[in-house]
């Protein structure tokens, strides 16, 4: 697994030849499109009404960020909680270990949470002297193997079920190893029991938020575990830590955007927690935290909201748009060393990491457009990937033959007649390449481009000159 995305086209390859991940990527098909499909069909009126509805809600809150997020954090204050803003990850980093340090706390739970996946938390409290406990169990599963997400709603989505067996034997020692972990609900029942003992221990939780509601200053997340309730509610300090884009005005839109979600995320009608936070505890509250803090991350965001590419700031990370890629479904998540894998990755990351490191993620797609025809908000995640292609050229990023190539082919394709002379020379060449078999397997120049492709021999006469004998 690496962490650097300049390294795509040597992980894409290796992933293509592992047998244990091509494994699980088989499920993609079952586990989530046809589950998105039947909650499609299943939806009383057509489906793409609620799509158009919120595209519609997530373009208004953009175009109104300012506005809503100083309401928000209005409405937090009033509710006894306190917003913070964080320019970058480090000053995210920053503004969380100071809470956690000035609380007190030493052990911290985690509910599932991308943003701080993207500011890389975890580390960072370690290196504090911190002890983060992931609680979602997809989560919980790929800290204990030192790894990342592979996906944003199915983080553990690679591994088998023995992958995870082992994992637990090793982590937890102090368990008797004649136990018996040779089925998914002791995996689920042992990792339950431990997680309780840490939710029980925690001085502080942290969550992610899915939206922020600006009239009411409300954080909301959707869980099947469970976990989320028990990290905010059980320690004395919450934190919620999300990015700038989350806020839509009211509790209405959300109704419209979770029904979105949902079904394009796992194929349920609704998860089996949707979580409202809007402050500490009160008076007459049962239970909840004493202290209440949001961390509003922009970390290049507001850069995007002023950009051609600014729709990718309405996701809502369903995961819909990785689901349905056949380039994600060829090679999984971890291969693209970012954050965010898939169509959304190669939407977003460049905006975020820059494109000097993710440049090649933009090109890992077959532009079939499967992903914004999937996509719960309808961002035109194809355009956006070539807008940040046109970026990396006309930047020089990488200054590759691959440039150097497409500049020639540009030129030659302004002189026509030169373009033709040149086609039919090439034809000629590989026709004899070809020769019996039918099919070109290799070209000096373009070896990598064939390593998992070949082409079919060209015709013995071009389409144009066919053309122009017509009667
Ligand atoms: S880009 Fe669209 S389909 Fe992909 S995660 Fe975001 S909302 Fe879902």
């Amino acid at each position: 697994m690496t962490t650097d995305a300049t390294a795509f086209p040597q992980e894409a390859r290796a992933a293509l030849t592992n047998a244990r991940l091509q494994g699980a990527l088989n499920h993609l098909k079952e586990g989530f499109q046809v589950k998105r499909a039947k909650a499609f069909d299943a939806y009383p009126i057509p489906f793409e009404s609620l799509r158009e509805q919120g595209r519609a809600i997530k373009e208004a809150a953009l175009s109104q960020l300012d506005e809503l997020l100083l309401q928000f954090e209005a409405k937090v204050t009033a509710n006894g909680g306190k917003v913070h803003w964080a320019r970058d990850a480090a000053e995210a980093r920053d503004v969380i270990t100071r809470i956690l340090k000035e609380s007190g706390a030493k052990t911290v739970t985690k509910g599932k949470s991308m943003v701080t996946e993207e500011i890389e938390l975890n580390p960072h409290l370690i290196a504090n002297g911190l002890t983060p406990v992931e609680t979602d169990l997809g989560e919980y599963i790929i800290q204990l193997r030192n790894e990342r997400p592979s996906h944003i709603v199915a983080p553990a989505f690679h591994l088998r079920r023995t992958d995870v067996e082992e994992s637990f034997r090793e982590a937890h020692q102090a368990l008797p190893s004649s136990r018996v972990l040779d089925n998914r609900p002791a995996l689920v029942s042992e990792a339950r029991g431990i997680l309780r003992r840490h939710f029980e221990a925690a001085d502080a939780g942290i969550t992610g938020a899915n939206f922020l509601v600006a009239e009411t200053g409300s954080a909301i997340i959707v869980t099947n575990e469970g976990n989320g309730d028990l990290t905010r509610l059980l320690p004395r300090t919450h934190i919620v830590v999300t990015g700038i884009e989350k806020v839509v005005p009211r509790l209405e839109d959300v109704s419209i955007l979770l029904r979105l979600l949902t079904r394009s995320a796992t194929g349920q009608e609704i998860t089996s927690y949707v979580s409202f936070m809007s402050g500490p505890k009160h008076a007459d509250d049962a239970d909840g935290p004493q202290n209440f803090h949001v961390v509003l991350v922009d970390n290049g965001r507001s850069a995007l909201l002023g950009s051609p590419v600014r729709e990718v700031l309405q996701c809502i990370r369903c995961g819909a748009c990785m689901n349905h890629c056949p380039v994600y479904g060829a090679i999984g998540g971890h291969a693209y060393g970012a954050t965010y894998p898939g169509p959304l990755g190669a939407a977003l990351d460049p905006g975020l990491d820059g494109l000097a490191k993710t440049y090649h993620l933009p090109f890992a797609s077959s532009f079939c457009g499967r992903c914004e025809t999937v996509c719960p908000v309808k961002i035109p995640l194809t355009k956006i990937m070539r807008f940040w292609r046109n970026e990396s050229f006309s930047r020089g990023i990488p200054a590759s033959s691959f440039n150097r190539g497409l500049k020639l082919w540009a030129w030659a394709a302004r002189r026509p007649a030169l373009y033709r002379t040149f086609a039919s020379l090439a034809a000629r060449v590989m026709r004899m390449i070809a020769g019996k078999s039918g099919r070109v397997r290799s070209l000096p120049f373009l070896t990598g481009w064939f390593i998992v492709r070949d082409l079919a021999k060209p015709a013995s006469e071009s389409f144009q000159s066919q053309w122009r004998r017509r009667p």
